[in-house]
């Protein structure tokens, strides 16, 4: 059956190291295929990658061999991490093992999916805007957004490299807690990474799957009414309960306002795409993956290898991006949307002065079928309204499985104050 849900890319092995011992000694991990594996293929789910075989591994993908993981293939994605369901592969989409009419959600379907059909206890992402976090909801598993900066992103390929980081997914909270732990850390690869001893407040011994021990007493849950506005009422009913029931493990809940977050998906776009079309300039038929066969000058096999090579998602990410950010254009798009993520940056930071950590649900609708968003580009965008914020305020999340409506499983998103992974571990440890 899995088989059928199009899961892997490439199913090829990466043997982790047979002497390590430790939580992750023998776990088997499937790797979105935008995250680098010495050679293997790292296609980005796109024609123009279909045979580029990178000459090292990412950095996560070390440290979690050398802890004994075995990496058992890559993931299907959307096209660079561009899309909310999985569909925008050029290697056609991944089925949801809850329901395989409907899609896994995106980026990171294929990861998401092999954990939910068994085929790996451990998955990586890459979260840019939410590619953690919406299909570990829609497939019913955990996935965890770290804080900017916790994890290198040395070896994964750049689509909005200010937003973006790896993350782990698997079937529990301290499964993926304990990932985090071995793949945390300052990387001198990436100069980004912080080392956890220079950073205020934040612990650098801690160890993220001791967190996971359901300990919610006296815990303050913030409850944004902007993130439950507008999101189907089935999901909200099940999140509510999941948050009903911490308070009766002893967390108090409170109500809260972001009252930036209704610009950020508008910013997230805006900024993401900025990004992606400067990122995607490096695809041009010379330096990395495919070239067209032309005759004509540097301009034209330019220009027909990246027709060819990318998929209509990708194109209108780059035009849109360009646009922002050409002479003119700039102040009215792009610093605007910079002036965006400061607020929403602000609205989390006033927050989190009164509570401990934010629950809402992950996705504000339930998993879409095949085929249902694909035409629709802004329907699918919107859908991103919960996630999105979190990576403009470069914050830790995870999504927790909250329960199911009609069958199907529905996320719930709880959200951190920078590098405090650990209490976000912890409350989402209590939810399941
Ligand atoms: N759906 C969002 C986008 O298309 C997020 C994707 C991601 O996190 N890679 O940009």
């Amino acid at each position: 059956m899995s088989a059928d849900l199009n899961l892997f890319i490439t199913e090829e092995t990466i043997e982790g190291d047979a002497d390590a011992d430790g939580p992750l000694a023998g776990a088997t991990v499937a790797v979105k295929d935008n995250i680098s594996t010495e050679g293997i293929r790292t296609t980005c789910g796109s024609e123009m990658l279909a045979d580029y075989v990178p000459p090292y591994s990412a950095t996560v993908v070390e440290r979690l061999t050398d802890a004994g993981a075995t990496v058992v293939g890559k993931t299907n994605m959307d096209e660079f991490g561009m899309g909310t369901t999985t569909e925008t592969s050029a290697f056609g989409p991944t089925r949801n093992p809850a329901d395989p009419e409907r899609v896994p959600g995106g980026s990171s379907g294929g990861s998401a999916a092999a954990v939910a059909a068994g085929e790996a206890d451990l998955a990586l992402g890459s979260d840019t805007g939410g590619s953690v976090r919406c299909p570990a909801a829609f497939c019913g598993v955990v996935g965890i957004k770290p804080t900017y900066g916790l994890v290198s992103r040395y070896g994964l390929v750049a689509y909005a490299n200010s937003l973006e980081q790896i993350g782990p997914i698997a079937g529990t909270v301290e499964e993926a807690a304990a990932a985090l732990d071995v793949m945390a850390g300052r990387d001198p690869h990436d100069g980004t990474t912080r080392d956890l001893s220079e950073v205020d407040g934040a612990d650098p011994d801690a160890s993220y799957a001791a967190a996971a021990d359901g300990d919610v007493d006296g815990l303050t849950v913030g409850v944004p009414t902007e993130l439950f506005e507008g999101a189907d009422e089935r999901v909200v009913e099940t999140v509510e309960a999941a948050i009903a029931d911490l308070e009766a493990q002893g967390a108090e809940t409170t109500d809260i306002s972001l009252p930036s977050v209704e610009h950020a998906v508008q910013a997230y776009y805006v900024i993401a795409m900025a990004e992606a079309s400067s990122n995607l300039a490096r695809f041009d038929g010379v330096r990395y993956g495919n070239r067209s066969e032309s005759d004509g000058n540097w301009n034209e096999s330019f220009a027909e290898t990246r027709e060819a090579g990318f998929g209509a998602e990708v194109k209108r990410r780059i035009l849109l991006g360009t646009y922002a950010l050409s002479a003119g254009y700039h102040d009215k798009y792009y610093e605007k949307a910079q002036d965006a993520r400061a607020w929403v940056r602000r609205d989390f930071e006033d927050a989190f002065a009164d509570v401990d950590v934010i629950a809402s649900p992950t996705m504000p609708v339930l998993p879409f079928e095949l085929g249902e968003s694909l035409d629709d580009p802004l329907r699918m965008y919107l859908a991103d309204a919960n996630t999105t914020p979190v990576n403009l305020a470069n914050l830790p999340a995870a999504s927790v499985p909250a329960g199911e409506a009609e069958g199907l499983p529905v996320g719930l998103q709880l959200v951190g104050p920078k590098f405090d992974e650990e209490t976000v571990v912890r409350a989402a440890s209590a939810v399941e």
